[in-house]
């Protein structure tokens, strides 16, 4: 059962890249991937994922749809301490590792996240030195990055981040779902606060 929610997710990540030019241009799906035999549970915002159901049709809806029913089984992490951000965003925040090392699924070099925020929500700054794509599943917010304009996505809206690109994210009255790309240089670090 488990097993077959992750393999429904890697299949409509794969349906989403191969209809979001973006995307694909960005990071081509990878030919093979493994299972990892991993698998978590817990913290909050996975219940909040397992609620929010997805409406409308297309790649994006699908993809949603499949990470609310892997939810509670997927390996949830946080990257950031409560020190750092606060108890309040641990509640309401929440990623993890589609494909990639610590990943469900060992796919190579290619390195994908789903992450979770809830409405009402300051992601600050920080950065990190892999190149990085948003794609928006559900839901919306506002995307900063340094130098410039802000901008409003919602529902397939594509964000790119540059290598060390200080960026933030703020929701305000809807909950935030993204899938999100990493390459090149830095694949294995972790996005640190602040905006150098
Ligand atoms: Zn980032």
């Amino acid at each position: 059962m488990t097993r077959a929610a992750f393999d429904a997710m890697a299949a409509a990540a794969r349906a989403l890249t191969l209809s979001n030019a973006a995307l694909a241009k960005f990071a081509p799906f990878p030919d093979a991937f493994r299972w990892s035999g991993r698998s978590g549970a817990g913290i909050d915002a996975a219940a909040q994922v397992a609620r929010w159901l997805a409406d409308g049709e297309g790649p994006e809806a699908d993809l949603h749809r499949a990470v609310a029913a892997a939810a509670p089984h997927a390996s949830w992490l946080h990257t950031y301490t409560e020190a750092e951000v606060g108890a309040h965003f641990l509640e309401n925040y929440g990623y993890f590792e589609l494909f990639g090392p610590v990943g469900h699924y060992d796919a190579g070099g290619y390195r994908a996240y789903v992450v979770y925020w809830n409405a009402g929500l300051v992601y600050d700054w920080h950065c990190h030195e892999a190149e990085e794509l948003y794609v928006v599943l559900s839901g919306r917010a506002i995307f900063r990055s340094e130098g410039e304009p802000d901008v409003e996505l919602t529902r397939g809206g594509t964000r790119f981040h540059a290598s060390l690109q200080p960026h933030a994210l703020e929701t305000t009255d809807s909950p935030l779902l993204a899938y999100i790309v990493w390459r090149g240089g830095g694949l294995g670090d972790l996005p640190r606060m602040g905006r150098a």
